[in-house]
């Protein structure tokens, strides 16, 4: 069983977005292993937005990617399921809410190109964060959840979907 992290970043919370983002894992099934909402601080934001994000988008990014998850409240959340690192990759879509497809959350809330955030000098607002591999996820669950925020237990639901 693989276990992703999705924040669902100020944009989607300052859009009243947190119930209709987090009904769609439910729906696909996968299990909610841990829940948060957090305004976190620069420290935390530099701990998750690394220095990897700047060796491959710029530093530039990585300041305005801090300074955006910094300014208001997000919501971690720790979702667990069969290969979930690559489901919830492709039920949120590609990073450029332009070239995401529709379907996925960002191409459905969202649909700004890398050029016009460039124009304006402004982060692009893509409403969640999603790991991108197995170790990412486990690094990132680790800087936003202590162990016993994680929980083993075996919602209803799963039952079709996960059978543990
Ligand atoms: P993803 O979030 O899809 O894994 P990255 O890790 O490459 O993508 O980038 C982290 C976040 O930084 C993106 O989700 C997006 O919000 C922002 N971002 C990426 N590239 C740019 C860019 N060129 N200009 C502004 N913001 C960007």
């Amino acid at each position: 069983m693989e276990r992703s992290l999705v924040l669902l970043k100020p944009d989607a919370i300052d859009r009243g977005l947190i119930g209709e983002i987090i009904s769609r894992f439910e729906r696909a099934g996968l299990k909610i292993a841990g829940l948060k909402m957090t305004w976190p601080k620069k420290e935390l934001a530099a701990k998750h937005y690394t220095e990897d994000l700047a060796q491959r988008r710029g530093e530039h990014v990585r300041n305005l990617m801090i300074e955006m998850l910094t300014s208001g409240p997000i919501v971690a959340i720790c979702l667990e399921g069969v290969e979930a690192v690559e489901i919830v990759r492709k039920m949120v879509g590609t990073t450029e809410p332009k070239a995401a497809a529709p379907g996925t959350i960002r191409g459905d809330y969202s649909h700004v190109s890398f050029k016009h955030a460039d124009s304006k000098k402004m982060g692009v607002y893509n409403l969640v964060h999603a790991s991108g591999s197995v170790p990412e996820a486990e690094s990132e669950i680790a800087v936003w959840f202590s162990p016993e925020e994680l929980h083993e237990h075996k919602p209803g639901y799963t039952k079709h979907t996960i059978a543990y």
